[in-house]
């Protein structure tokens, strides 16, 4: 695949205007690309060249970029800096400068998907001596033989400014579109449960709610192979390589994260011996999540973000070897700070302190981590995600020689919900956050939120305690005092996890520090987008789009009906935020992660329940 018919794929999902016409564009671009070509196009789509555990990133600073540019087209490095300013994008420079050429090389060729990928794999892996000089030849290369519109996205990916919107969901339905007719032909059962649910429609409306559905069984198929083996890249090799055949080679691999299953909430004991009965009651600690992988000798720690953070974490990696008694497996835990000298834990605050880049031998030293296990994916070459929760318990019980910084969460089993209470307090005496329940027969359901794990945390009384976290898509100049900061509010959004997108529920302008509106402008203003972002559905209209990219975590009195937003939108109208106040950033959140429509209709319909029992 040539780069140039990449960069016209880029450029119309740039362009697009709805998810619809995003999915249809992605489709055809996938289908164009050869089997060694479609992760590439995938990542790149994305900004990356590897799947987020790679922690393969181009990190290019603006300032090599300027270079490589002046050096690639014959401008000074001024006149791009210039240019960049009045632009407020690399990308547009580089795609201007590129159409008037000074200079042009004699040699340049038309530039091919692998070449440019391997190129920014080389400036990713540059170290060194001379790598700043290697970087910019690099890039000026690749420059050399550009065309403006090829230009504008090859300036762009190296400094983390792709900004085409594109998330794992759409890549999945993508794909799921161009292989839901090898599906219809290799799935006859699937096809028949279809068309047999569909039997009393009319001949007309049948056709296409079959492919509809036909679509969506594929799409789930492949987000299940997904949520095991997260790399989408991978897995679409698979797919061209094999057709649906390749999915059956996905399989838990050692090295690859496994998406992490997450806790529902609930506001009371009883509601969750209700739902769940007799159950696994775990304290619930506050630090980090960590999945930890041990294949042989060697040991991976992935975040909740399935980033690699195995070496943030040394005295892990030494537990994993002298106490899990297996030469392959896959566990998941909490891990936190923990005062030798009182026997406490620490507070979040103090245990986030672990995740830092440097000084990692000395912080172990000072702030030793215990990690408390809650689950097990992988003993050897079993898949324990298929087993019921109590076979799992049972073997991370005997797979964990005790003794060391591994330990398993603390638990009692019970279907009493005064047991509960108590276990709840004792909890929250020990300075944790509060329990978890776990439904004694689930399997470990990767990637969702389901009623397998309940959280029950000290805030959950009913009302609206429990934080939010917001996607920004867009901020409103501000005035009076706040124009110096540029910035008067936010418009923030939940997502929609069924239509993967993001629907508006509140304007924040209040919660942040004038510190954090200064930060908050400096990161906006280089994410505006000039129009409202594909994936956004939003009836206000902010002074500035912007890429929905960051997530902040918000408080807010309640949730109301609202006209003017669109998150949980029905005959009488959305749901909004009541006064909503910014709390802090959540740099560690995707905007797929925050919290979504579905469980902000959820502590809608709650809160009215505990209205009404506070009034009766
Ligand atoms: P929260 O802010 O409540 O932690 P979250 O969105 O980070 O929410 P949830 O899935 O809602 O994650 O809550 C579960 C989280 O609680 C897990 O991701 C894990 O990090 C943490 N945790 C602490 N103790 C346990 C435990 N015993 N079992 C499972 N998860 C636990």
């Amino acid at each position: 695949m040539k780069f140039r018919e990449l960069a016209e794929f880029f450029e119309r999902l740039e362009k697009a205007s709805s998810r619809l016409e995003m999915t249809s564009i992605l489709a055809e671009m996938l289908s164009s690309a050869g089997k060694s070509e479609i992760g590439k196009a995938i990542y790149l789509s994305q900004g990356t060249i590897a799947a987020a555990h790679e922690g393969l990133e181009i990190g290019l600073g603006e300032s090599l970029m300027i270079n490589a540019i002046a050096k690639a087209t014959g401008y000074s490095k001024k006149e791009v800096e210039e240019l960049y300013k009045e632009k407020g994008d690399l990308g547009l420079a580089v795609q201007e400068i590129a159409s008037k050429k000074k200079q042009r090389s004699l040699f340049s060729e038309e530039l091919s998907l692998e070449k440019t990928f391997s190129n920014f794999v080389k400036i990713a892996k540059a170290e060194g001596p001379g790598s700043q000089e290697l970087k910019i030849r690099l890039m000026a290369e690749l420059f050399n033989s550009a065309s403006p519109l090829e230009g504008k996205f090859i300036a762009r990916i190296p400094v983390g400014k792709m900004r085409l919107g594109v998330g794992e969901p759409t890549i999945m339905d993508a794909l799921a579109t161009n292989y839901s007719k090898e599906f219809e032909k290799l799935f006859p059962k699937q096809v028949k449960e279809i068309k047999s649910a569909l039997k009393e429609k009319k001949e007309e409306k049948r056709r296409k709610e079959f492919e509809l559905r036909l679509k969506q069984r594929l799409r789930e198929l492949i987000e299940e192979k997904y949520n095991i083996y997260s790399d989408l890249g991978e897995i679409a090799e698979m797919l061209k390589e094999k057709g649906l055949k390749g999915l059956e080679k996905v399989e838990i691999t050692p090295g690859i994260p496994i998406r992490p299953t997450l806790a529902e909430r609930l506001s009371s004991s009883e509601e969750i011996v209700k739902k769940i009965g007799k159950c696994f009651v775990e304290q619930k600690y506050d630090g980090f999540r960590l999945q930890v992988h041990k294949n042989g000798k060697e040991a991976t720690v992935f975040s909740r973000q399935s980033e690699n953070v195995t070496h943030m974490f040394p005295e892990i990696i030494k537990g994993v070897q002298e106490q899990l008694k297996a030469k392959k497996a896959i566990v998941e835990g909490e891990a936190l700070a923990f005062n030798e000298a009182t026997g406490e834990y620490f507070p979040f605050q103090v245990t986030i302190q672990r995740k830092r880049k440097y000084d990692i031998e000395k912080m172990a030293e000072e702030m030793p981590l215990k990690l408390f296990l809650f689950d097990v994916m992988l003993i050897e070459n079993e898949n324990m995600m298929t087993k019921k929760f109590v076979e799992r318990r049972k073997a991370l019980e005997k797979l964990v020689k005790p003794g060391g910084v591994i330990e398993l969460t603390k638990s009692i089993v019970t279907g009493r919900a005064k047991e509960i209470d108590k276990f709840f307090e004792d909890s929250i005496e020990k300075g944790l956050e509060g329990i978890i329940a776990k439904d004694l027969n689930a399997k470990y359901i990767a990637g969702a939120r389901k009623f397998a794990w309940i959280k029950l945390k000290r805030s959950y009384k009913g009302e609206l305690s429990d934080s939010i976290e917001v996607v920004i898509a867009g901020y409103y100049k501000g005035k009076g005092k706040r124009a110096q900061f540029g910035l008067g509010g936010l418009l923030s959004c939940v997502y929609d996890k069924d239509a993967d997108e993001f629907k508006s529920i509140a304007k924040i302008g209040t919660g942040m520090s004038e510190q954090q509106m200064t930060e908050l402008e400096e990161m906006l203003s280089k994410t505006k987008t000039g129009k409202k972002p594909a994936r956004v559905d939003s009836q206000l209209e902010p002074d500035f789009w912007v890429e929905p990219k960051y997530v902040i975590e918000v408080r807010a009195d309640e949730i109301t009906r609202s006209p003017n937003h669109t998150a949980g939108k029905d005959r009488t109208g959305g749901l909004a935020l009541r006064f909503p106040r910014m709390v802090s950033f959540r740099f560690d959140r995707k905007p797929e992660d925050a919290t979504t429509v579905k469980e902000i209709k959820e502590m809608f319909k709650k809160q009215k329940h505990v209205q009404v029992e506070e009034k009766t």
